[in-house]
């Protein structure tokens, strides 16, 4: 089984194997959580590692770009913010935390394709009730709701399911 994430008409999507996209996922919550400042910010980071295939199943957790939380408002720098974790993930931000050393051959040309989609995105593409619907579909618990905790073990935001590396 695998995962796709796409881009509304974009021919071009990512695909990946279920374990790859655990580690795909893993290397962005590592870096993303690092150089998370803004709440929107840190609403993207909490919302990919929300698709945790350990509490959702595998191969349930493919998404489109659109389907972010964005906020239309700072939807440019969020997406620059995002190529920039990606860029650090490439860098093996955090990478120190985990208890495996990804495949960079696979994970890499995946890295990448994501870049390119996020750098093709238009403001116009991003669902402009997600966020809002996210936010009151959390629960009051919800980490989302409660200042952004993170797993005091590998510095990553948490999210419902609690921490996507340890969860993994
Ligand atoms: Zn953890």
């Amino acid at each position: 089984m695998a995962n796709m994430i796409s881009l509304k008409e974009e021919p071009s999507d990512l695909h990946m194997s279920n374990g790859l996209t655990d580690v795909f996922l893993d290397v962005l919550a590592l870096s993303g959580s690092a150089l998370a400042r803004t709440k929107e910010e840190k609403q993207l980071i909490v919302w990919l590692a929300e698709q945790d295939q350990s509490r959702l199943g595998g191969g349930t957790v493919g998404f489109d770009l659109c389907e972010l939380p964005w906020n239309p408002c700072t939807f440019e720098e969020n997406r620059a913010f995002l190529l920039q974790v990606v860029a650090e993930a490439r860098a093996r931000l955090g990478w120190e935390r985990l208890s495996y050393h990804p495949n960079e051959a696979l994970l890499f040309p995946c890295l990448d394709k994501f870049s390119d989609l996020l750098a093709k995105m238009d403001v116009s593409q991003a669902c402009p009730d997600v966020l809002a619907n996210w936010l009151a579909d959390a629960d009051v618990c919800d980490p989302v709701r409660n200042g952004f905790p993170k797993c005091p073990r590998h510095n990553t935001l948490l999210t419902w399911f609690g921490c996507h590396i340890c969860n993994n």
